[in-house]
């Protein structure tokens, strides 16, 4: 099946998807976007995905382009059209083209653009083995809230990330862990509770995130909002991290430093299969 992505309304072949150089996503990074989880052929969260994209709208000030139902139905319409039952959908939404300049443009269209992509989430070798973090200053702006298309720090995290041999990037900030480049961030401490810093502007609210604490609270899991440092996460029992495109993944070692017994642990499993588990229940998924 060949691959189709969206473009301002229409469903087209990638080579055919074709925006200006004008547009203010490609010169301002003036946009944002959401990714969202696909198992079995279903979008994962969505609602909650669609309520974040609102919000992050509202904040930049550009009008959201469709209700949610449209949203929804579009999203559907792509994952069906390419075919995809397990991987990631990607949406994003920029204020559109116009000549260069700062301000607003008045009565310009925002550009939106949607695309999938197949991979596996369910059973993956990092889900079943765990990976490898290192820690790097966090270099970005003060509202990480809003999903903002500017990844430039992410883009040097993660690939500073990598060139260490690990496949993650823990952000710092004071001497404590902000989040992931792309992904939320836990530790459990040896008396088995979850630790997760609470939601501000500091951290994006991941919508895994969000989900997870609910399972963790209906399991009787013992959670605490709070910062933690980088200390005390080369100490923890267990480490994990959440994002819609991997759901939970177990964290095995931080800065080359082993984590626990330097095996995935008994809570980031459980916590995984709970995931999982409401993942595949069609009853809370999009459709
Ligand atoms: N934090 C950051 C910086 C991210 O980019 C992501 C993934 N987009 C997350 C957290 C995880 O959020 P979600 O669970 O909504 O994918």
């Amino acid at each position: 099946m060949s691959r189709i992505v969206f473009l301002n309304g229409s469903f087209l072949p990638p080579e055919e998807a074709k925006v200006p150089i004008m547009d203010r996503g490609f010169l301002f990074s003036d946009g944002v976007y959401e990714g969202v989880g696909v198992i079995d052929g279903r979008l994962v969260d969505n609602e909650a995905h669609l309520e974040r994209l609102e919000r992050s709208l509202r904040e930049i000030r550009i009008d959201n382009p469709y209700s949610r139902s449209e949203w929804t139905r579009l999203e559907q319409e792509l994952v069906r059209r390419n075919g995809m039952t397990e991987g990631f959908l990607y949406l994003q939404v920029t204020r559109g083209v116009a000549e260069r300049d700062f301000f607003f443009p008045q009565g310009v269209a925002p550009t939106v653009t949607m695309f999938t992509q197949a991979k596996a989430i369910a059973d993956t070798p990092a889900a079943r083995d765990g990976i490898a973090v290192v820690t790097v200053p966090d270099r970005r702006w003060e509202r990480r809230d809003i999903k903002s298309i500017s990844l430039l720090a992410q883009v040097l995290a993660k690939q500073e990330a990598r060139e260490k041999g690990a496949q993650e990037a823990w952000m710092v900030e004071d001497g404590y862990v902000t989040e992931g480049g792309s992904s939320s961030a836990f530790i459990v401490t040896k008396a088995g509770s979850i630790v997760v810093r609470p939601l501000s502007n500091a951290i994006l609210p991941g919508i895994t995130r969000q989900s997870l604490l609910r399972l963790s609270r209906e399991d009787g899991i013992v959670l605490e909002e709070r910062r933690f440092t980088v200390e005390e996460a080369y100490d923890a029992a267990e480490a994990f991290l959440t994002s819609a495109s991997n759901f939970v993944v177990p964290i095995v070692s931080i800065d080359g430093r082993r984590i626990g017994d330097g095996k995935p642990g008994p809570i980031t499993k459980r916590l995984r299969e709970l995931y999982l588990q409401m993942a595949r229940e069609p009853a809370v998924a999009a459709e």
